[in-house]
């Protein structure tokens, strides 16, 4: 048989060095690892046999054992799962790299995370934490279906090469043996290995195992003891989701929350409840205290475990929680379900449905009763989470004003690090504001000092900040207990009759002067008009009420949308020395040069205030050094 050399992916090599050369602490966890490949692979085999049966032949036998070789060093794990072929083998442990690798390695440089390996749980290159107390792995494998002749033998000692041979193997499934470093051969001993079972993988559904010696009455001299070894079960597998809630100690909780979640901190909140009547299933579930790393990757599987009578379904099923609580992880038990049940189904199935229904319920009556009774612990949830529990105000009509009860924002006439709900906003509305303000940019400070907010400063009006780039999408079109949204930057504001008025004479005074700043930029802007939201600035450009907001627009760009040129309006601010001084040349000579340059001028400042650069940075540049040399002669001579 044919031993076949083949090296490792880089990124592959960088994780190992990283395993073997800067992880130090919590290197028991390598077992947690092994045992939940394990515990995966028997799912895969026991699920296919159910939805698949009579094409497979494969072991019911499911368990997961461990034997500690004392005499030879090495410590074992076998499970009687659905194995790997060859290729498979070379795919998932040594070429394929996980997408993110690079972040994710980025992120293990750092000190904190060096100390808590149980990151390397949640990125998912659980295998290769064997290295840590391991300087050489040999994985044995056959895949169920296969034949006897159809294993493979997989070894490495981590040198950024492994080889693979074909072997016999009597049975499918897979063993993976640890030649244990000379300083970890610890996990050689019974009480260690217990004890690390006991505190990672009790909650394992399968039994892990493992041949124990004990001592018991002779059978054939009474009094008598003699050793024998006999094969003993280590984990408790208690489905604690099927407890009662008395049951359950928060400790035990939180431990299987971090076994689901392969998080390292305690979840912010616990959600455990049993549904009876239409549908019968039990879940348990979490909202997490932390953003996982990997949340806004493609690749993130969202949805808690599915369970039909005890059998594990699939370990993330989408269909059970919408998208926009996908940082919820949990499992959720249903006895209603074929245990067949395919993708397939699950799509359009009634029970998944009303489970999906009563989940979304529940998981927003803990946000909203959390919101109430423990405000600091959901203003840290909001500030991990808040940005996607947002996407429901669009996504899901029915739930939009729960939803909207529970969106914060930061606001202009509170500091960076309050938030107001949109009740206690309008609440606080002042006497004639009719509608909710708010302003998107690119963070708060940059925002307050926006000029589109002159007018509202200036009338004492809150103007909610919106940072995230999905806020202008959500609250367009959206409407709080009768009241609208409306954007400081877009349309026209007016928030005095009195300068409703005076803009009247106004615009009836410039007229012709707006007329021909409308002409020299009409290939720019699509109007020209006095502005109501300005007090000290001279101008500013503005969109529409629907358009789309300069923000959004840079975004869609930025993921190479076709986005059509929006043309903005321009507003100018009447009651400016500027204007007044231009309108005078304007009478004495319509044809200026000056006149003309000052209008490029005005117009390029309005772009620098939106966020843009003038059209022309060159002539901008060249236009305001003029203008200093003629002010500085003007002041000295
Ligand atoms: P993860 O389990 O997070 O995918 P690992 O590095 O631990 O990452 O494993 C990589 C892949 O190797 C797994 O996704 C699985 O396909 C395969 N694998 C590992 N252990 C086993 C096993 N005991 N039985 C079958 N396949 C396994």
């Amino acid at each position: 048989m044919t031993k076949t050399n083949l090296e490792f992916k880089t990124e592959v090599k960088q994780l190992l060095d990283l395993m073997i050369h800067s992880l130090y602490s919590h290197k028991d966890i390598f077992l947690r690892e092994l045992i939940s490949n394990a515990s995966d692979a028997i799912d895969k085999v026991r699920y296919d046999s159910l939805t698949d049966s009579g094409k497979m032949e494969v072991e019911g036998d499911w368990k997961i054992k461990i034997t500690a070789d004392k005499e030879v060093g090495t410590l074992t794990v076998s499970d009687s799962g659905i194995g790997m072929t060859k290729d498979e083998i070379i795919q998932s442990l040594g070429t394929i790299a996980h997408s993110g690798t690079k972040e994710f390695l980025a992120a293990l440089q750092t000190k904190e995370v060096k100390e808590n390996p149980d990151l390397i749980g949640q990125f998912g290159v659980g295998f290769y934490s064997s290295y840590m107390v391991a300087d050489r792995v040999t994985v044995v494998s056959r895949k169920a279906g296969t034949d006897s002749k159809s294993g493979v033998k997989w070894e490495s000692t981590a040198d950024g090469f492994f080889t693979v041979e074909e072997m016999e193997k009597e049975k499918n499934g897979t063993d993976v043996t640890l030649h244990l470093k000379e300083e970890e051969k610890k996990y050689l001993e019974e009480w260690e290995i217990r004890s690390v079972i006991k505190k990672y993988s009790d909650f394992i559904e399968h039994p892990v195992v493992m041949d124990v010696e004990k001592e018991k009455e002779s059978e054939l001299q009474k009094g008598e003891k003699v050793k024998i070894r006999e094969e003993e079960i280590l984990n408790s597998r208690k489905a604690i989701w099927l407890k009662d809630k008395s049951q359950v100690s928060e400790e035990e909780y939180n431990e299987f929350y971090k076994h689901v979640s392969h998080d390292f901190t305690n979840p912010a909140k616990t959600i455990h409840f049993r549904a009876e009547g239409t549908s019968e299933f039990s879940a348990l579930l979490y909202i997490p205290a932390t953003q996982p790393f990997d949340i806004f990757y493609k690749e993130y599987k969202m949805g808690p475990t599915l369970y039909v009578k005890r059998v594990q379904i699939m370990d993330h099923c989408e269909e059970l929680i919408p998208r926009y609580l996908r940082f919820v992880k949990g499992v959720v038990e249903s006895s209603d379900l074929p245990l067949n049940v395919s993708r397939e189904i699950l799509q359009s199935n009634r029970q998944i449905e009303i489970i999906n229904k009563n989940v979304t319920k529940k998981v927003l009556d803990t946000l909203a009763d959390m919101k109430k009774n423990e405000y600091d612990k959901y203003l840290s949830f909001y500030r991990e989470f808040g940005r996607i529990l947002k996407e429901g105000i669009h996504f899901d009509f029915s739930k939009k004003e729960v939803i909207s009860d529970l969106i914060l924002f930061q606001s202009t006439n509170n500091a960076a690090d309050t938030f107001v709900s949109l009740q206690e906003y309008t609440d606080a509305m002042k006497e004639g504001q009719e509608e909710i303000y708010y302003i998107t940019g690119a963070s708060f400070d940059e925002v307050k000092k926006s000029p589109y907010l002159e007018a509202f400063k200036e009338k004492g009006y809150d103007v909610l900040v919106m940072l995230d780039e999905i806020d202008d999408f959500i609250v367009g079109g959206l409407d709080y207990k009768g009241k609208k949204f409306k954007s400081a930057t877009k349309g026209e504001i007016s928030l005095d009759k009195e300068d409703v008025e005076k803009k009247k004479g106004a615009e009836k005074k410039y007229k012709a002067i707006i007329e021909l700043i409308k002409d020299q930029l009409k290939d720019d802007v699509k109007d020209v008009r006095l502005s109501g939201r300005l007090k000290d600035t001279a101008c500013c450009l503005v969109g529409d009420d629907g358009d789309m907001d300069p923000q959004m627009e840079k975004l869609m760009k930025a993921m190479g949308q076709n986005v059509p040129e929006g043309k903005r309006i321009l507003e100018i601010n009447a009651a400016h020395p500027i204007f007044e001084a231009m309108n005078r040349l304007f009478e004495k000579e319509q044809k200026s040069i000056v006149l003309k340059e000052y209008i490029t001028l005005l117009y390029d400042q309005a772009l620098l205030l939106e966020g843009s650069k003038p059209k022309d940075p060159a002539a901008f540049a060249s236009a305001i050094t003029k203008l200093m040399v003629k002010d500085v002669e003007s002041t000295v001579l």
